[in-house]
């Protein structure tokens, strides 16, 4: 079997990071660059949204030190984007005009922040979340700042909502559809979410639509929402993100939403290869062509590029797993959730703590957990196991762990 002999990885997040680890083991003399736009070296991202912008003290929290990155001869090249592939000569021009030549070349490069045109985060009160240096920012102004308004009632959103109002300010979440999280959870723990938030003080709206705005001396001083101005003293934005795929549409890679790769994370060109955010793969069970944002899927994805590099091609078919924490809210979901399914609640130890059991065709599809961390794991082993409990069993917690054990319960 011959090995690589050139890696080249362009994006030093979370899944460039893992893929480095991954390497690091296996790799043998191969040469590997690590081309990361940002200064630092990689570093946590959930932490960006939960204790980070509490705690000045706090630093980012970096996956492996620099001493690491030298001893597994893995170079690094920070601050120094890539700008452009060549893919038949197969090099990578990096903004500094470095030229990296590849055997194999990997993009992790994430997504950036959506924004709105004329309304964005280079104006003075505008705030967007999807870095070291945005988190930063954010942190800086949190002092002074009365009154936060969060235009987007998704996870970052709501996190940053939660943390700012714990805090001590006031906060007002604006949400065009009709209820919060609506791409990502079950209309049920939507709305325990919006209960939660709006006892605890937080204002939301929902159904809110931004019609217009005023801008005067580079501050965003008031949104029209539903037709009422309503001023504004600080605002971050919380639409979502898009994939950063601008280096692959370039070079002709095929790209959707996300760069298009088989289950192997090969693109269009078997030679590159794309991992995490940025890559759209194929689904499991016939669901179409999916994109998660996940530290999971970054993760896994990048073993999964590891593998094929080595000549040990594996299948990405993980359990896609996430978590997330707004105030007292500890939220865990695994599986995917199905879009004509059933819901059971499974209660929890008490009042504050359940489960969410999604059900298709009488299969297990996804289980959400509030406050409930034994009952994810426990999910996280029946869906990686595919074993269906019937509902009123998965209900129980005894018989739905022996069920485990026989997989036709
Ligand atoms: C504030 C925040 C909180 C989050 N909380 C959670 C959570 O609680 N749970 C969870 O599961 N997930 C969470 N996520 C999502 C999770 O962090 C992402 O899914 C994960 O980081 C994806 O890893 P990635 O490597 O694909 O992309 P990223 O970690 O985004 O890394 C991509 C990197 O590529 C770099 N890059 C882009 N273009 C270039 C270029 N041309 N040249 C060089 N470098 C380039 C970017 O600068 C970036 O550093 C959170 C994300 C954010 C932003």
């Amino acid at each position: 079997m011959n090995g690589p002999d050139s890696i080249v990885i362009v994006g030093g997040g979370h899944a460039g990071a893992q893929l480095c680890a991954s390497l690091a083991t296996s790799h043998q003399g191969v040469r590997i660059d690590l081309v990361c736009e940002e200064a630092d070296l990689p570093y946590h991202r959930p932490p960006l949204s939960k204790s980070y912008v509490k705690h000045p003290e706090e630093t980012p929290q970096l996956h492996r030190s620099a001493a690491w990155y030298a001893q597994a001869g893995i170079r690094v090249h920070q601050a120094d984007p890539a700008i452009a592939i060549d893919r038949h000569a197969r090099t990578l021009r990096l903004r500094s005009g470095a030229t990296l030549h590849y055997q194999w070349l990997v993009l992790a490069t994430g997504t950036r922040a959506r924004q709105l045109p004329h309304l964005h985060a280079d104006l003075d009160n505008v705030l967007v979340l999807r870095n070291a240096a945005d988190a930063l920012r954010l942190r800086e102004q949190l002092p002074a700042m009365q009154h936060l308004m969060v235009l987007g009632g998704g996870f970052i959103g709501l996190e940053v909502a939660a943390t700012a109002q714990a805090l001590g300010k006031q906060v007002r979440v604006l949400e065009a559809a009709p209820r919060l999280l609506m791409r990502s959870a079950s209309a049920e723990l939507a709305a325990h979410v919006l209960q939660s938030h709006r006892a605890s003080g937080i204002e939301v709206q929902l159904g809110a639509t931004v019609d217009d705005f005023r801008i005067e001396a580079n501050r965003l001083v008031s949104l029209r929402v539903n037709g009422v101005q309503q001023p504004v003293d600080q605002l971050l934005l919380g639409i979502g993100a898009l994939p950063e795929m601008t280096l692959a549409e370039v070079a002709g890679l095929e790209c959707g939403n996300g760069i298009a790769v088989d289950a192997s994370m090969r693109t269009s060109d078997p030679a590159i290869l794309a991992i995490g955010d940025c890559a759209l793969f194929p689904g499991l069970r016939a669901s179409g062509a999916l994109r998660l944002e996940s530290v999971q899927n970054a993760n896994d994805q990048a073993k999964v590029a590891a593998a094929t590099m080595l000549d040990q091609p594996q299948t990405y078919q993980a359990v896609p797993w996430f978590w997330t924490e707004q105030g007292s809210l500890r939220i865990q979901m695994a599986g995917l959730l199905p879009k004509n399914g059933s819901c059971w609640r499974r209660p929890g130890k008490d009042e504050t703590s359940f489960s969410l059991l999604h059900y298709e065709q009488g299969e297990l599809r996804c289980v959400e957990s509030v406050n409930a961390p034994a009952d994810h794991m426990g999910a996280r082993k029946l869906l990686e196991a595919g074993v269906s409990p019937a509902a009123e069993r998965a209900c129980d917690p005894a018989l739905a762990l022996r069920s485990l054990a026989t997989p036709d319960g």
